[in-house]
């Protein structure tokens, strides 16, 4: 490894991935589909060695959030069909259209434009319609007295020249929460999903490609995969099933000490002296900051893991560095490597501390950090955004 590169890193396990993956499969069987969920660069993994991986290992779909993500892609030989979960502005059809892109579509009047565009190129857009039955984000709105109106709708969609409905969809927003009345939300949230497709079938439309299950729902209603599934954080090791899907995390976010030095008693560190030594301390400087994505609300509080040990962080990160209390480990010296988050320590751990969820703290590992692709524990790979 290049001395540049052992900084701070981010090994990411394929092996792991795979066996995710795999774990996903074995529940939804050979015929249901599998759509890798690969928006925000695969949840800060990479987004396309995550989906040549998945691609590998017989994902049928993938989704990503934007046509420029769903261009990198294709740009980089990704031939399996790609949706695009966000909106895309009218004026890009062709564009969607050229590169075989798979479209959103929210609303009748952003199809119509859809629509339009792609007879003047004379190519026909792929598009799935997007049911929203709870999420109150992006969608035809079928709740309550929207119902009605908005089949309607959707059937006029589906029935524009230019557009080749392939598929419909709906997104849970409390699936993966154990309570009474999630479970009932979310079942209600099918429920309606279920009577827009069954009325839209009593009409003559049919879809061959029905799906709303995230992860949570690939974790708790097998009844709820109709033709594919949707997992993202899942597929990366993290969230809320990670024992009952027995995952394994994907990203392991490691650093090495820089510097070691003694601090005297009563020597205060970093910014806002928020730490002061209560005796003589041993110190490691960490070349890890909140640029990096070592969020700086884990000041004082995170713990880093070295082999031999749980070793706290002293005072408050700063952009590119902090510092470990290195005194109960005499062992670790310079260029010693110890981890932030991973296989040691979760991602859902050091989310909790922050009281947010591990999707923030994959995404935020930023693009100064190299990538390493490891397969049977030896790196296959390396990745360093801000030199692509
Ligand atoms: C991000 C996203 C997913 C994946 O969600 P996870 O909770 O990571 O499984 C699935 N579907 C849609 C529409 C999404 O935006």
């Amino acid at each position: 490894m290049d001395t540049s590169l052992r900084r701070t890193w981010a090994e990411i396990d394929l092996d792991a991935l795979a066996h995710n993956y795999h774990q996903a499969r074995k529940a939804i069987g050979p015929n249901v589909k599998y759509m890798g969920i690969v928006k925000a660069d695969a949840y800060g993994h990479g987004a396309i060695q995550v989906s040549e991986e998945l691609v590998r290992l017989g994902a049928d779909y993938l989704a990503v959030s934007s046509l420029d993500e769903a261009q990198e892609l294709r740009t980089h030989g990704v031939k399996v069909p790609v949706l695009i979960l966000g909106y895309t502005p009218p004026e890009m059809t062709s564009q969607l259209i050229q590169y075989d892109i798979t479209q959103a579509v929210s609303s009748e009047s952003t199809a119509e434009k859809y629509s339009a565009a792609a007879v003047a190129v004379g190519g026909v857009l792929k598009i799935h319609i997007k049911v929203d039955t709870g999420m109150s984000r992006l969608g035809f709105l079928v709740r309550g007295d929207h119902f009605s109106e908005s089949v309607e709708s959707i059937f006029h969609t589906c029935e524009l020249p230019g557009l080749e409905a392939e598929g419909i969809f709906t997104h849970f927003a409390v699936s993966d929460e154990d309570d009474a009345d999630s479970e009932v939300y979310t079942r209600e949230q099918f429920d309606v999903f279920t009577k827009t497709i069954d009325t839209l079938k009593a009409r003559g439309k049919t879809f061959a490609i029905r799906h709303c299950a995230n992860s949570g729902a690939l974790a708790r209603y097998p009844e709820m995969y109709l033709d594919m599934v949707r997992p993202g954080i899942a597929l990366y090791g993290a969230g809320a099933d990670v024992e009952r899907l027995d995952l394994k995390p994907v990203m392991t976010f490691k650093t090495s000490i820089s510097t070691v030095r003694e601090l005297d008693e009563g020597t205060d560190i970093s910014y806002g002296r928020t730490f002061r030594t209560p005796q003589k301390t041993r110190v490691g400087v960490l070349p890890v900051g909140y640029a990096d994505g070592l969020m700086r609300g884990l000041s004082n509080k995170l713990k880093f893991q070295t082999p031999w040990g749980a070793a706290p962080l002293l005072g408050r990160i700063c952009m590119d560095m902090c510092i470990v209390d290195l005194s109960q480990f005499p062992q670790m010296q310079e260029g010693n490597e110890i981890e932030i988050f991973g296989q040691k320590q979760h991602v859902n751990v050091v989310a909790e501390i922050l009281n947010t969820i591990p999707y923030e703290l994959l995404c935020a590992v930023s693009k100064r950090v190299p990538r390493l692709y490891m397969k049977n524990n030896e790196v296959i790979g390396r990745v360093l955004r801000i030199l692509t």
